[in-house]
């Protein structure tokens, strides 16, 4: 039998992330991830935008979010040799005047100042639809589709990672602070396993809203640039000269599969964007674990103390893994209490609806 502190069941954002902290706090961990092709981190974009939703707010947290996770990221760069997070401008084309008012209305104000502009020129013209003009924010990239397999040999080389599907009836609960699986005992077991979290039955308290996103890549022949461009579709730049476009959100979906529904609709987004060309090679789609507040979700069930989540990361993954798994990784270690608004008791404390 072999010994560890804790099993992380999940390898995307949320289990990398959680176990690395774990690690520096001094736990031995291992993390058990099926390597599921079209998990959300493996589809994601990897996007940090300072500012959320219509009306251009800050992000939750940003302002300790964004620095913490700049300096994680910039610390794993050097350990992995991958260049992790790259800052950019999101290039934030106008497709309403609404739009364009409510971010003038913020534009280099107040605590917004720091990441909008309103740029001097208006570029991309010969490539872009954008009658309304354009705004900048300062965002930034996080390079999962390296960084994940980068940190999976990592765990690798140091005997850290079961590449393989975790069932659920294996698992044994000892004690309150003992779980064994397969050859594994340990103290605690983390469910980071994203929208799978959703059919565990030890958190069918939690109300989750996973809504699915589809992603098409592109080749937009002649445009190079390092910017993210926004309009009601997201392109982001790629290796080797192309663009991922996406994406959708769907609330209801029979299956996880790309659909030809979606397709049109991020088509037609697409041509409302761009003036020239593009050829589409290929076609994504993943499954985003939301909870219903939007908010992540840690902490330990009430009745099985062994038994933990890290999960709800949404639309924000790449902004908020680090800081909710640095802080959840000191609760554990027992040198924090854990932020209200992110513990999972908050489900079980109230009815569900
Ligand atoms: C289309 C799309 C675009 C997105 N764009 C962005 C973006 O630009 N920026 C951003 O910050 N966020 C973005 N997100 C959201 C982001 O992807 C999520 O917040 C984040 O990836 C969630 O990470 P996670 O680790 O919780 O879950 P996941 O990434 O789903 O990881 C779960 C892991 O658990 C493993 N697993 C599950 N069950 C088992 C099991 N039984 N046994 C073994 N392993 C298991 C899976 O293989 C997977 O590796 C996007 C999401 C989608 C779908």
């Amino acid at each position: 039998m072999k010994k560890v502190d804790c099993i992380i069941v999940g390898q995307g954002i949320a289990g990398t992330m959680l176990s690395w902290f774990l690690m520096q706090e001094g736990f031995r961990v291992l993390v058990i991830d099926d390597g599921k092709k079209n998990s959300a981190s493996r589809v994601a974009a990897g996007i940090i935008n300072p500012v959320s939703g219509r009306r251009f707010e800050p992000a939750w947290m940003y302002d300790e979010i964004y620095p913490f996770a700049k300096s994680t990221y910039a610390e794993l760069s050097a350990l992995l040799n991958v260049n992790i997070l790259t800052e950019r401008n999101l290039w934030t084309v106008f497709p309403s005047e609404q739009l364009r008012d409510a971010f003038n209305a913020k534009a280099g104000k107040g605590s917004n100042e720091k990441y909008t502009t309103i740029p001097q020129d208006l570029q991309y013209g010969e490539y872009l639809q954008q009658t309304l003009g354009a705004a900048i924010i300062k965002g930034a990239t996080v390079n999962l589709k390296e960084f994940l397999p980068a940190y999976r040999q990592y765990l690798t080389n140091k005997e850290a990672l079961l590449p393989v599907h975790f069932e659920l009836s294996a698992l044994e609960v000892i004690s309150d602070d003992e779980v064994k699986y397969g050859d594994y005992t340990a103290n605690q077991i983390i469910f980071c396993d994203g929208v799978a979290g959703a059919a565990n039955p030890y958190f069918q308290a939690i109300k989750f809203l996973p809504n699915k996103g589809e992603v098409l890549m592109i080749r937009i022949p002649g445009l190079e640039t390092s910017d993210i461009i926004k309009k009601s579709i997201t392109l982001v730049p790629q290796p080797e000269g192309l663009f991922w476009a996406g994406s959708s959100f769907a609330w209801k979906y029979p299956d996880e599969l790309p659909t030809s529904e979606q397709r049109v609709h991020l088509e037609e987004k697409i041509q409302q964007l761009l003036k020239v060309p593009y050829e589409v090679t290929d076609h994504l789609a993943a499954v985003r674990p939301s909870g219903d507040d939007r908010r992540p979700i840690a902490g330990f069930h009430p009745e099985y103390p062994a038994i933990g989540i890290f999960n709800g990361l949404g639309t924000k993954g790449c902004s908020l893994a680090p800081l909710m798994a640095a802080h959840f990784a000191r609760v554990i270690k027992k040198k924090e209490p854990l932020m209200a608004e992110i513990a999972v008791n908050r489900y079980f404390n109230k009815p569900r609806r």
